[in-house]
């Protein structure tokens, strides 16, 4: 997908610090952490958002959630907390249409939520 940013953060055609990658994910620093640890899991392939996601992707998605919990682990917050979000469409607040699941941890989180 051409003028993606997180496809070319994916492919190491652009800046940014990549904690993880496989075949399958890729886990980066977002630029504009919220919190001491701020990071975001993609799939490697360009999928815009949840609404896009087939059946055949349910393994993707169980293996970006065992990478949120090994960063979290990596990370140092696994037992203090964390939050995993996932932002879809504009009441969500979807800035970047590559599919991304926030981990965001190290302080005590807000709320509520929405
Ligand atoms: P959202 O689409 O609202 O779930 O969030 C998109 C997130 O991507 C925001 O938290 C941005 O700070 C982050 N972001 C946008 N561009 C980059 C980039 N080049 N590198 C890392 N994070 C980014
Ligand atoms: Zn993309």
């Amino acid at each position: 997908m051409e003028d993606c940013v997180f496809c070319r953060i994916v492919a190491g055609e652009a800046p940014g610090e990549r904690l993880y990658q496989d075949d399958q994910v890729t886990a980066f620093r977002d630029i504009h952490p919220v919190a001491p640890t701020h990071v975001l899991v993609v799939p490697n392939r360009h999928i815009a958002s949840v609404n896009d996601l087939s059946a055949e992707d349910e393994p993707l998605v169980g293996h970006i959630f065992s990478v949120a919990h090994l960063i979290a682990e990596q990370e140092g917050v696994s037992e203090t907390g964390y939050r995993l979000i996932v932002n879809t469409n504009a009441h969500a607040g979807q800035m970047v249409y590559h599919l991304h699941l926030h981990v965001i941890g190290g302080q005590r989180m807000r709320y509520p939520m929405g």
